[in-house]
């Protein structure tokens, strides 16, 4: 038997419609018998999510106005779902005694109740027994899991429970109090059960069909990536290409179950499949690219530079006084830049480069506005010569005059800094080059081992 842990997302479980769709997939499957929902999210996109809802009943709470709108915003929706679906678990008066004593209760005993309602209707729906995450998942005071508590916790419980319904999103901390994870955290719950029971695969189900090679709004019908690695993934994600909680990775990476990212609205589609060490046949050489605006560069020059030591940490010192985080450092020999975001720079700019030129006295120090990164991610590339040609000279072709180039030598990954107006035009650039036209002699290509050694 295969074990699988199965996740629904807010949109999966936004509504009694939503809920049948559910029941369909659990049913189907034998195998689906850890059930982890997330709160009711939105059914339409302009729709709340019961979450916000929550945290918006909580800062009423705090500043001691009327919540009683929202409350009712609340309630219609956990109502909904148990009428419809004739359910018993008296979710209304539950909710009635969350609103008396509210003044009572902290903000993270308020909007943990969204999925503990769910998965309260969920277990009772599909027939399952409700497992609280509160009696398992213990949270350490830096919000890091106590791992080994959480373990004993749910061995003892499977000692009970071969299927459960569990609500992710919050735990329990050492001293007793509900604790919830970042938003979009019930990803987490699920990575950290499917690591504890050892599961085969962790589905995690939303409502799009994986992850695509490109940004649809910029690339029309993009194939979609079947399979990815946490790594590339890593990267992807952080260029904007979201779908799965970051933090969700770790707890399956450490023991290598993959992640299936499906669609509640189209279950037989195929998905995306996140997994380090797979060894699959990859039809393009890249797995995908996405790119973001916001971006610019700090260009420091100073003759010699390359003969002083600690040149480049005394500048990036300063940058770390004032909290910048630096996305790229592409250099010279005399020179060195940058490459920050600049919602993070720019209410301090003039006063960074002051404390740049007292600190290092450079010859030249300049800073260039909107630009825009573009990464272009694939285990393939590695070790492939003429990739970053190819990509260069499709730009050059194109007209796009490249500002930043970054690779790191894992080479899974080139990163271009382009101007913001050439951003859309980069990706379609990039992927005319390396995807389409597809049917154009298609070769195969293997992931290729990394050859560097990890010295951590
Ligand atoms: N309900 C929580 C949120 O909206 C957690 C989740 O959906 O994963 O952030």
């Amino acid at each position: 038997m295969t074990l699988k842990v199965t996740k629904f997302g807010g949109s999966s479980v936004s509504q009694a419609s939503q809920f049948k769709k559910v029941k369909d997939i659990v049913l189907s499957d034998p195998d689906r018998r850890f059930v982890v929902v997330s709160a009711p999210g939105k059914r339409f996109s302009s729709d709340s999510k019961i979450t916000d809802l929550l945290y918006l009943l909580d800062a009423h709470r705090q500043y001691h106005v009327d919540a009683s709108n929202v409350f009712d915003l609340i309630k219609a929706r956990f109502v909904e779902i148990k009428e419809t679906l004739h359910l018993k678990y008296p979710v209304e008066k539950e909710l009635d005694a969350l609103y008396q004593n509210l003044s009572s209760l902290s903000q993270n005993e308020i909007v943990s109740r969204g999925e503990y309602f769910c998965a309260k209707l969920m277990a009772e729906y599909l027939g399952f027994p409700f497992l609280d995450a509160a009696d398992v998942i213990r949270v350490n005071h830096d919000k890091t899991i106590d791992w080994d508590a959480t373990k004993a916790r749910l061995k003892t419980a499977m000692n009970q429970y071969d299927h459960f319904v569990f609500p992710g999103f919050y735990g329990l901390s050492n001293n007793g109090k509900i604790m919830v994870f970042s938003r979009g955290g019930g990803d987490i719950t699920g990575s950290i059960l499917a690591n504890i029971i050892e599961a085969d695969v962790y589905e995690n189900w939303t409502d799009v069909s994986g992850f695509l090679m490109a940004d649809p709004r910029i690339v029309k019908n993009p194939e979609p990536i079947t399979h990815i690695t946490y790594s590339e993934l890593r990267e992807l994600s952080y260029m904007g290409a979201s779908v799965l909680h970051e933090e969700a990775v770790f707890p399956v990476k450490e023991s290598n179950i993959p992640i299936h990212i499906l669609n509640t609205n189209a279950p037989n589609d195929q998905g995306t499949i996140i997994q380090e060490r797979n060894k699959v046949q990859r039809k393009y050489p890249i797995t995908g690219l996405a790119g973001k605006p916001g971006f610019l560069s700090i260009y420091v020059y100073k003759k010699h530079m390359s003969n002083e030591v600690g040149y480049m940490r005394k500048v990036l010192s300063v940058l770390e006084r004032f909290n910048v985080s630096i996305e790229h450092i592409p250099s010279g020999i005399d020179s060195f830049t940058a490459i920050v975001a600049r919602n993070e720079v720019e209410d301090g700019l003039y006063e960074i480069l002051h404390a740049i030129k007292q600190a290092v006295q450079p010859d030249e120090l300049k800073v260039l506005d909107n630009i825009a990164l573009v990464s272009t991610v694939g285990n393939s590339m590695s070790h492939q010569p003429g990739m970053a040609g190819r990509l260069f000279e499709a730009l050059g072709r194109e007209g796009i005059s490249i500002v930043m180039i970054a690779q790191d030598s894992n080479e899974i990954n080139i990163t271009v800094g382009v101007d913001e107006k050439d951003l859309a035009r980069t990706i379609q650039c990039i992927y005319a080059e390396f995807v389409q036209p597809s049917n154009v002699d298609v070769q195969i290509y293997e992931t290729a081992p990394s050859k560097g050694k990890s010295l951590i």
